[in-house]
């Protein structure tokens, strides 16, 4: 059973699939599971009791795609000619910064990181590490700076042929020790994971098709984030990028596809069909000028679709309000997508993006105790059973988030990690940015 948590006077978000929502109540866990929950208080009190008056609870969210190397370039003035298109931003600042990378920086970034990620409600994320120089050891020393800090995350090293064929085979190979290490981690597993169709032969994603079955894991790749996966697809193969990887056995439930900007309908269908799941990330799009993933598209189709932020800004109510807005924006119609959409790709979406969906993405008695408490003192109107969704996305931000819970242990409190110091964190991954920087330039 494990240590008794008891979360009480708090407005509860479930984010189940009826969109549950209980005020003035309380939530219990019971070791690292959901235990009780309902209105009023519990018959049996918490050795742990946190006061949730004027707080929303919600389940903690999740990431569907993520670099947490990408934590080490905030602010960095890399001396590069200003790229033009995705191409570039690939060429003259991804690929120079993956080969600049080191075990350290692994290791620091996924403390930072997950620490940024846990301080704003996120509680999993799924990572792809790219360090063509770093590459044994690198998902060891991810995992150990994400278990630090006490958040969950989905781990892969991303296989690219862009140098040689060896370079994705010593990735495939840590990649699957890796897997088999963290089996019974409660924190942490491990997953397969491809850079993108334009960086590959088929040989390398026939293996990672039957070698993801055989372990049981899922597997991720880039999918037309921008125009040069699309066209590389089209002149090599005469083939748009889904329906290659729907000729390689690549899609199914247990396929991951990051971005789907430059999709069409025929490949939505592909997708649709497969019961492939799509990870979006609204923000990275507009930071990298892409386009805009037809999303409210895939919705309609019955796409699963995540949230994630590859990599950039690790809030993910930000990423929602992206979200929100983006496709609105983009199709001018202000009635595009809906504030439950949203929330809905940043908990139970992230989580079937993985196939965890029985696990996390809902507060519901038997599922993990990952749990996220906002604070609604600054809340300028009414904060009740009503308006919650819309404060979700309208009103709330990472600032708010003020405890998290992991598998029922406290890793937030109070606004400052609680199993080591956010300061400890802030010095460990300035000085790794520090010496990666001076390597860039
Ligand atoms: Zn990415």
């Amino acid at each position: 059973m494990g240590e008794r948590t008891t979360i009480e006077n708090a407005l509860i978000v479930t984010c189940d699939e009826k969109w549950k929502t209980i005020e003035d109540g309380f939530i219990a866990f019971d070791g690292d599971r959901i235990s009780e929950m309902g209105k009023g208080s519990p018959k049996q009190k918490g050795e742990t009791r946190i006061d949730g008056s004027g707080c929303v609870v919600i389940p903690g969210l999740i990431t569907a795609h993520t670099h947490l190397y990408g934590i080490l370039l905030r602010g960095a003035q890399l001396n590069i000619e200003p790229p033009t298109d995705f191409a570039q931003v690939l060429q003259r600042v991804w690929w120079p910064v993956d080969e600049a990378l080191s075990i350290d920086d692994a290791y620091a970034s996924a403390l930072s990181a997950s620490a940024d990620m846990l301080r704003n409600g996120s509680t999993l994320y799924a990572d792809t590490y790219s360090g063509p120089n770093s590459i044994e050891g690198s998902l060891a020393a991810i995992a150990r700076g994400t278990r630090e800090v006490g958040m969950k995350g989905i781990v892969a090293f991303e296989m690219t042929e862009r140098h040689n064929e060896e370079e994705a085979r010593r990735g495939f190979d840590e990649g699957v020790s890796f897997i088999e290490s963290v089996k019974t981690d409660p924190l942490i597993s491990g997953m397969m994971s491809i850079h993108a169709s334009f960086t590959v032969g088929d040989e390398i994603v026939e293996k990672t098709v039957k070698k993801a079955r055989e372990l049981g894991v899922p597997k991720t790749i880039h999918t037309s984030e921008g125009l040069v996966d699309l066209y590389h697809n089209l002149e090599e193969f005469g083939e748009r990028t889904v329906e290659r990887l729907y000729r390689l056995g690549l899609l199914g439930p247990d396929t991951c596809l990051a971005h789907c900007v430059h999709v069409n309908e025929r490949e939505m269908d592909l997708i649709s069909q497969t019961d492939t799941r799509v990870a979006h990330n609204p923000m990275s799009n507009m930071l990298n000028a892409v386009g805009v993933s037809p999303v409210p598209r895939m919705l309609e189709k019955g796409i699963t679709v995540g949230l994630g932020n590859d990599g950039w800004i690790y809030d993910p109510f930000e990423n929602m309000r992206c979200a929100l807005t983006v496709h609105r924006l983009a199709s001018g119609n202000p009635s595009q997508i809906g504030p439950e959409a949203v929330l809905r790709m940043a908990t139970l979406g992230g989580a079937r993006c993985y196939g965890l969906e029985k696990e996390v993405g809902s507060l519901e008695i038997g599922k993990r105790a990952d749990v996220v408490v906002l604070d609604g003192m600054n809340v300028p109107t009414p904060l009740n059973k009503v308006s919650v969704l819309g404060h979700l996305l309208n009103t709330f931000s990472g600032a708010d988030v003020r405890d998290v819970f992991v598998n029922g242990k406290q890793v937030v409190a109070n606004r400052r990690l609680a199993l080591v110091s956010d300061q400890k964190v802030a010095e460990v991954s300035r000085n790794s940015a520090e010496s990666l920087w001076s390597r860039l330039n």
